[in-house]
């Protein structure tokens, strides 16, 4: 993706990103290794605006526009940590934003589905996704608050922004065996919770507490 004359400059890119992949993730405790390996390896700089490249490896959300951020790499990683990918799943991300998410995993997973509400947002991700090669990640611009039932069911769905319930949409878009990874509650904060289904029951488990943007429209269901 870089032209040769700017090598040194990928090669400073690789070092961040690697040292983030250290101090941010591994030691606070990310564990699977696959995970590490997919944020080794994909160019968080390139998902950012030009003008907030430099900060991009940063331990902190970066806005993209539309009032909207990239999450920060440390609930990147956890997010899809939860998800328990072992390569052959397909995934549905709510919530697009940059791309960046969708991007890793699209290194986990076999194909990815990845919704976002803001025109602009899913045409610029689109185009970042295909310059780098991500074939298996597909961006549709729509609402998601009712989750994508085309390409359900899913065996991982993560949901990018806070909704103040679980959409039961969502919950039945899973494959027997899957598991949303979703935050909920309202702009004060909330709680990382994974859902996993098995059959016709779905198990709720509360995680840690953090604080993404509101998923538009959930509070209107
Ligand atoms: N995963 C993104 C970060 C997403 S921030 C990344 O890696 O960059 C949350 C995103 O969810 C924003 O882009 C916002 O526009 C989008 N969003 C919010 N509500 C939505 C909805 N109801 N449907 C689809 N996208 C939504």
């Amino acid at each position: 993706m870089w032209p040769r004359r700017n090598c040194s400059r990928a090669n400073d890119e690789r070092t961040v990103r690697l040292d983030m992949v250290r101090n941010q993730l591994e030691r606070r405790g990310i564990m699977d290794e696959r995970v590490l390996q997919a944020m080794r390896e994909v160019p968080r700089h390139v998902f950012a605006p030009a003008k907030r490249r430099h900060e991009a490896y940063g331990d902190h959300p970066i806005p993209i526009g539309e009032m909207q951020t990239i999450s920060q790499p440390y609930m990147v990683a956890v997010m899809i940590e939860h998800l328990q990918l072992r390569g052959g799943e397909r995934v549905l991300e709510i919530g697009t934003g940059s791309g960046y998410q969708a991007a890793v995993l699209g290194r986990l997973a076999a194909e990815v589905y990845t919704v976002e509400c803001f025109p602009s947002l899913a045409a610029d991700a689109r185009l970042v996704l295909q310059q780098l090669g991500y074939e298996n990640v597909q961006v549709v611009q729509t609402n998601g608050c009712q989750g994508f039932a085309q390409g359900s069911p899913y065996n991982g769905i993560v949901v990018a922004a806070a909704a103040p319930f679980v959409p039961a949409p969502l919950q039945l878009q899973l494959a027997d065996g899957g598991r949303l990874v979703i935050p909920v509650g309202g702009p004060e904060g909330q709680r990382l919770v994974i859902v996993t289904r098995q059959g016709d029951t779905f198990t709720e488990e509360k995680t840690v507490a953090c604080r993404f943007v509101p998923l538009l429209g959930a509070d209107l269901q």
